[in-house]
């Protein structure tokens, strides 16, 4: 019988595999974790490799700052981080990550490589299922590679609920997809069982980027929207009124470089558009957003995609008025017939 009345601390494993829950849901995020790990250390070239939709490999390479090799472990152990210390950094992050859950929940429901340097001597540790198991030299190339095997193994529930390879993969790609568009300065290369899906130039050019993912001709299609304010600005892609698609999946927005769903935004995307849409079409849009962290609380959500943003009716409007007065002075005449 189990002593209800006995309250006792979980250990770390277990309390890391509760994380895990939370913020590891699928292959998909843990592309997500490790890309924006590699992003956040200044990073100018990600590449990411996947074998079997991430459940037999997940690799990420990049060249950025490395882990020095004292700090390596302690890099897995929950809530821990280097990006914040104390409580009012809570309230001006700049980085992607922030809360030091991502390698102690991925090594809690894996089998996890790390290989880094910062340009010296490098050192790689191996984690299964959440025990570390060793740590010894490696390589001097500076940066990190993260490789995950046996992804959900011993988390059953979790790997069954899976969808199709076919599903995860392209979960995968979608967020690999919308972090290349968050930072075009990033060259990122995506390649799933040895054929390459993306690869984008890493010069900062974010019509590049959307010619990558959604082919030249639609980017041909596609016409640039700026807006400035004092302490907001926006900037972005959006599609002519005939160039359409049968879901809002592809209006991106991006909060200070950090890809975010926020739905009354998404609809100011959709009301700039005002009649010229088909009713159940929706345009391809890329808005950034660039906005004091101080008026973003990103601590709503252990994904970090959900976030409140003070501002934002006042930037609704700002993202419908550009879109608007772009049209207008397209002075468009919306095609109904065509459809891609
Ligand atoms: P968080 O990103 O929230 O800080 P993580 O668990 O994702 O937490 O990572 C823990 C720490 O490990 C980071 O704060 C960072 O210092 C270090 N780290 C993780 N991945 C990398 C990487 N690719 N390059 C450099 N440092 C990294
Ligand atoms: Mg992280």
């Amino acid at each position: 019988m189990v002593n209800l009345k006995q309250i006792h601390e979980l250990p770390p494993i277990l309390a890391n595999q509760i994380s895990a829950g939370e913020v590891v849901e699928r292959p998909a995020s843990v592309v997500k974790e490790l890309v924006e790990n590699a992003i956040d250390a200044h990073s100018t070239q990600v590449d990411v490799t996947v074998e079997n939709a991430g459940l037999k490999l997940i690799k990420v390479v990049d060249d950025g700052d490395g882990i020095d090799a004292d700090q390596v472990q302690t890099a897995f152990l929950r809530h821990a981080t280097s990006k914040i210390t104390e409580q009012r950094d809570l309230f001006r992050v700049r980085t992607l990550g922030f809360r030091g859950e991502a390698l102690p929940s991925i090594s809690s429901v894996a089998d996890v490589v790390l290989k880094t340097s910062t340009g010296a001597m490098g050192t790689e540790v191996t984690y299964k299922g959440g025990k570390f198991v060793s740590q010894s030299a490696s390589e001097s190339r500076k940066g990190t590679t993260v490789e995950v095997r046996s992804l959900f193994y011993n988390t059953p529930a979790r790997l069954k609920y899976l969808s199709s390879p076919n599903t995860e993969l392209a979960k995968i790609s979608d967020i690999v997809n919308r972090l290349a568009l968050s930072h075009p300065e990033v060259a990122f290369s995506f390649t799933s069982n040895g054929r390459e899906l993306l690869r984008t130039s890493g010069r900062g050019d974010l019509l590049q980027v959307l010619g990558a993912i959604y082919g030249v001709k639609t980017v041909s299609k596609m016409v640039p929207i700026q807006s400035e304010e004092p302490d907001l600005a926006i900037n972005g892609f959006v599609s002519l009124p005939e160039l359409t698609r049968a879901s809002r999946n592809y209006i991106s927005l991006i909060l200070n470089g950090r890809f975010v769903r926020n739905y009354p935004l998404t609809r100011a995307v959709i009301d700039g558009y005002g009649s010229k849409l088909m009713i159940g079409r929706f345009p391809i849009a890329v808005i950034n957003i660039k906005l004091d962290p101080a008026l973003v609380d990103v601590n709503v959500h252990p994904t970090k995609q959900e976030v409140r943003i003070s501002e934002e009716p006042k930037l609704g409007h700002m993202i419908s008025n550009a879109i608007r007065q772009m049209l207008a002075t397209k002075q468009l005449i919306p095609d109904a017939t065509r459809d891609f």
